[in-house]
């Protein structure tokens, strides 16, 4: 006899959204996860009495959010936080979270040559945020079986019935070239194109989907911390019968023809399954557990061709908050540019010279530090081959790694010192994750952390924007990583495509 009807192959907020779904529809579904705990990149870790991330500081779309948990049978009621962003650099300080309307209107002040500019491209763009906006909750690029079949008839019977389409795509056009044609200052292009100092490489619909989110519905959080998702749905999966086993990693798919047959687990034990769910990463799933033969050759090469999105070091800090001036930070979120020199000189360690992010942790959340004290994540990208030679396997290092990732750390918290005095000297509690960190802990691929690279040459490559689906028909891929794009960003993404795995699942079995 199977093991179970269905194996999920890890107990991130995808896998579990999605065995929660199938457990409580009567599926008898066991999820394997290789670490001692679920959640994933949404757990939360404990240091001398501190709570830190992972992963997510906060989500979008937090209406979606809550229908996710009742889908899964977690409860949904949140109690949410919103988060507030601010940009600060030599060029300008402004807190962006707010309506775009608002946004044109104090950018205007700041630059009154640009205003008659500023108001074109605004008219242009607003007109991509809501479409944005619309197309988040019913694209059908992003659904699958039923759905996507009652989406599509929905835009049909619109287009009968002469409605305007709900949710017209924006163009693929460069986001670049349409601001350059309505903004001549750099800084400002800039920072609408990057929402930092970036120069803009985002396409427009891209943007507007960033902008969306920022600006329109928000950024949110749970006040009892972002790891209650992860808490609820594992509560709500068991609640239903689901079976757990931790410190269980999954080290092989095995398949005969285009179907999954088994999983077989480090320990060498052998599960057997009508379906395999993979919550690991897409590269993972498709490159590491599936034997090459397997799989459609043509999928195979995409996988393996198309990039993901970079990595980061990340410095995470308990604190005496008394001890710093806070007076120039005035969001929970800071990213900070210390100075405005041209990009392409930097290293990838001069923090002073990028964007920085700095995140008051703990505001707004209870529980998570002691008591008078405070907590800062501290971000940046960094290049996971700048960090490469320092592994030597899987959680091994060579000697002096922890010694480099210390003076990196402190690097770090001198340029973030610029923008709070007294940070240094108030500093508790320090750690620190870099791209290995992500690599290891994570299992990510070169430690990437936020999905499928978005640049138009790697969209282009894939032929859907769903890729839950694989050329094993019974393999379904459930997570931040089986869609192309994050198109309601990380957390809720992870979600939605993991019901969507249970949903076709269900369908396809013919018992929903
Ligand atoms: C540093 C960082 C910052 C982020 N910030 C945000 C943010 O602010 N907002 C946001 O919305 N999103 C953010 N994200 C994205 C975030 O990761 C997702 O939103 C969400 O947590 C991903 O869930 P998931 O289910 O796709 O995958 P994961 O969290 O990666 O879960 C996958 C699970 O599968 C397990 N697994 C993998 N391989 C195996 C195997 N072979 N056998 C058994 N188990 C296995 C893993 O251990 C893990 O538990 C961030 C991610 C990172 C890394």
């Amino acid at each position: 006899m199977e093991a179970a009807d269905v194996i999920v192959i890890g107990a991130g907020l995808g896998g579990l959204a999605c065995g929660a779904k199938l457990a409580l529809s009567g599926r008898r579904v066991l999820i394997l996860e290789r670490k001692p705990h679920p959640g994933g990149t949404s757990h939360v870790f404990e240091r001398r009495g501190y709570k830190f991330p992972m992963g997510p500081l906060g989500f979008g779309f937090p209406d979606r959010v809550r229908c996710f948990l009742a889908e899964a049978g977690a409860d949904p009621a949140l109690e949410l936080r919103r988060a507030h962003y601010q940009y600060l650099s030599p060029a300008f300080d402004i807190v962006y979270s707010r309506p775009l309307l608002e946004l044109e209107a104090e950018l205007a002040r700041r630059f009154p040559a640009e205003a008659a500019g500023l108001a074109g491209f605004m008219d242009e763009f607003g007109a991509c945020v809501r479409s944005a906006r619309a197309r988040a909750d019913a694209n059908p690029d992003f659904l699958a079986g039923r759905r996507r079949a009652e989406a599509l008839s929905a835009a049909a019977s619109a287009a009968v019935s002469g409605m305007p389409a709900a949710a017209t795509p924006c163009p693929d056009a460069p986001s670049a070239e349409r601001l350059a044609f309505h903004l001549r200052d750099p800084r400002l292009r800039n920072f609408l194109g990057s929402m930092g100092s970036g120069e803009p490489a985002l396409s427009l619909s891209h943007l507007a989907f960033m902008w969306a989110v920022m600006a329109e519905e928000g950024i949110w959080f749970p006040a009892a911390g972002i790891h209650v998702l992860v808490e609820r749905l594992a509560r709500a999966f068991l609640d239903a019968g689901g079976a757990l086993r931790l410190g269980t990693p999954v080290l092989r798919v095995e398949a005969s023809g285009r179907r999954a047959t088994a999983v077989v687990t480090e320990s060498g034990e052998r599960l057997g399954a009508g379906w395999v769910v993979s919550n690991a990463d897409a590269k993972r799933t498709l490159l590491d557990l599936v034997a090459p033969g397997a799989l459609d050759p043509e999928e195979l090469d995409r996988v393996r061709r198309v990039p993901y999105t970079k990595s980061e070091v990340c410095v995470y800090l308990g604190l005496d908050p008394g001890r710093i001036d806070w007076g120039r930070m005035r969001a929970r979120h800071l990213f900070y540019r210390k100075t405005l020199a041209p990009d392409h000189f930097s290293a990838p360690e001069d923090f002073d010279n990028t964007d920085i992010e700095i995140c008051r942790w703990d505001e707004g959340m209870e529980g998570l530090v002691p008591e008078g004290k405070s907590a800062l994540v501290l971000r940046a990208g960094f290049p996971f081959d700048a960090f490469a030679p320092w592994r030597t396997g899987n959680k091994a290092r060579r000697a002096g790694y922890r010694a480099a990732k210390a003076v990196l750390a402190r690097r770090l918290i001198e340029t973030a010192e610029t923008a709070l005095p007294g940070l240094a000297a108030a500093v508790d509690v320090m750690e620190v994750a870099t791209p290995l960190t992500y690599l290891d802990w994570g299992g990510r691929v070169l430690g990437s952390i936020a999905g499928w690279d978005w640049s138009a040459a790697s969209l282009a490559a894939f032929p859907r924007k769903l890729l839950v689906d694989t050329s094993i028909e019974n393999l379904l891929l459930a997570g931040v990583y089986a869609a192309s794009e994050l198109f309601l960003g990380g957390v809720p993404t992870a979600l939605h495509t993991g019901l969507l795995a249970a949903d076709l699942i269900l369908e396809r079995d013919g018992g929903s």
